[in-house]
């Protein structure tokens, strides 16, 4: 598996897939080619969700006078781009989920190891053979993510703080209202202070459909789910800041896991693999900050995945705002009852990490192509029909 560095990728929402890799391909153009490519060709979901996605808005913040096509080929990768020099093919990129990319001339570069192990019950005998918890085989094998991750976990506490302050409506043409204030006040006169949790995922989903600077978490449509959880940890239950960042490798880990033996890309597998995948780490997160044991940290993650498989993602007229901004604030509030339940049905339980990764890969494979980053079904489809 790659480094635990790959999952959280500081960069402009509102998509890790269709702001942040593109904006990558568009930063490498620009230094190989000196500003001399003229255009660019997008495929697939670029087409139906890229404006919405604002790609266009951040391509031509870096390639300034390029012209953009888009294009639907169904032989090509979901979202697929080539880049011109008039009429010359100069080069070719995938972008494949959580901000990475696939630069088909940079194909070694992209293919960096540094864990062993791609199998949970592989990392767990590892563990058992060499008597080592789960921080203390992320800390072998990569030993120097603490300065990386303190800094990732302050941008993240400053997402949440600037996301609180704010109001009035979110971008484009659906007029939606920014929640995560009104939440954290009545949360300030609830007596149930899980209130807070959602006020969080809030303020940084939202942060992150009006195309601000966040964390990936594994990806910007599902950045709000692990801030809201380590925040609320932090600052309510005040845990330790070297604490909060041994969570934020375990949770990283977890991804790892779905990412090297699946996708984090809504295109390819529904919102499954971005929200189910941030609900996975939060809860492996927050298991992990209650002392859980490594397997009981599995379970909680484990649940998390098995009860999101098949979540289409149908974000209506392409905007990262419903359902992605909501799912947000849920799938944290979920995380909490994971790591209970993660802990309560562990004897006998039948379905391991490793399975549930896999039988998500799947469903995503299976599902039809309209549920998968395509506005073109579910909400997405059933709004725009009723708002002609
Ligand atoms: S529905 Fe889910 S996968 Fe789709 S854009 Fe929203 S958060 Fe991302």
């Amino acid at each position: 598996m790659k480094s635990i560095r790959d999952i959280y990728k500081v960069g402009f929402g509102p998509s890790s897939s269709h702001t942040i890799a593109p904006a990558k391909f568009a930063q490498f153009l620009l230094e190989r080619y000196q500003g001399k490519v003229t255009k660019l060709v997008l495929f697939n979901s670029f087409q139906t969700t890229g404006n919405g996605h604002l790609t266009f808005d951040t391509l031509k913040k870096i390639l300034t006078n390029i012209q953009i096509q888009t294009l639907i080929d169904k032989k090509k990768h979901p979202l697929h781009m080539e880049a011109y020099i008039q009429e010359q093919l100069v080069e070719e990129a995938d972008s494949i989920g959580g901000g990475n990319l696939h630069i088909y001339s940079q194909e070694v570069k992209e293919l960096v190891d540094v864990y062993p192990h791609k199998k949970f019950t592989d990392i767990i005998n590892y563990c058992q053979n060499n008597s080592l918890s789960l921080l203390e085989y992320i800390d072998r094998f990569e030993p120097d993510l603490n300065s990386f991750l303190t800094k990732i976990f302050k941008r993240m506490v400053n997402v949440v703080e600037v996301g609180l302050k704010q109001t009035g409506y979110l971008p484009g043409s659906l007029k939606v209202s920014r929640k995560a204030k009104s939440v954290y006040e009545q949360a300030q006169k609830s007596k149930d202070k899980r209130l807070y949790i959602s006020a969080y995922a809030l303020a940084v989903s939202e942060e992150n459909a009006n195309g601000q600077i966040i964390v990936t978490a594994p990806t910007c449509g599902s950045c709000g789910v692990v801030p809201a959880i380590l925040y609320y940890s932090k600052y309510h239950q005040h845990t330790p800041i070297k604490e909060i960042i041994n969570a934020l490798k375990v949770a990283g880990l977890i991804a790892n896991l779905v990412a090297s033996n699946g996708t984090l890309s809504g295109a390819i597998g529904g919102c499954q693999v971005e929200i189910g995948t941030a609900i996975a780490m939060a809860s492996s997160a927050y298991a992990y900050l209650q002392g859980n044991n490594i397997a009981e940290i599995e379970s909680a993650a484990e649940l998390a995945i098995e009860h999101h498989l098949g979540l289409t993602c149908d974000p209506i007229k392409g905007y990262v705002q419903i359902p992605c901004i909501e799912r947000n604030a849920i799938g944290a509030l979920r995380a909490l009852d994971n790591t209970q339940l993660g802990k309560a049905l562990l004897e006998n339980h039948l379905i391991s990490l490793d399975t549930a990764i896999a039988s998500m890969y799947q469903t995503g494979l299976d599902i039809k192509e309209k549920y998968k980053e395509t506005s073109r079904g579910g909400l997405a489809k059933y709004y725009q029909e009723k708002n002609k």
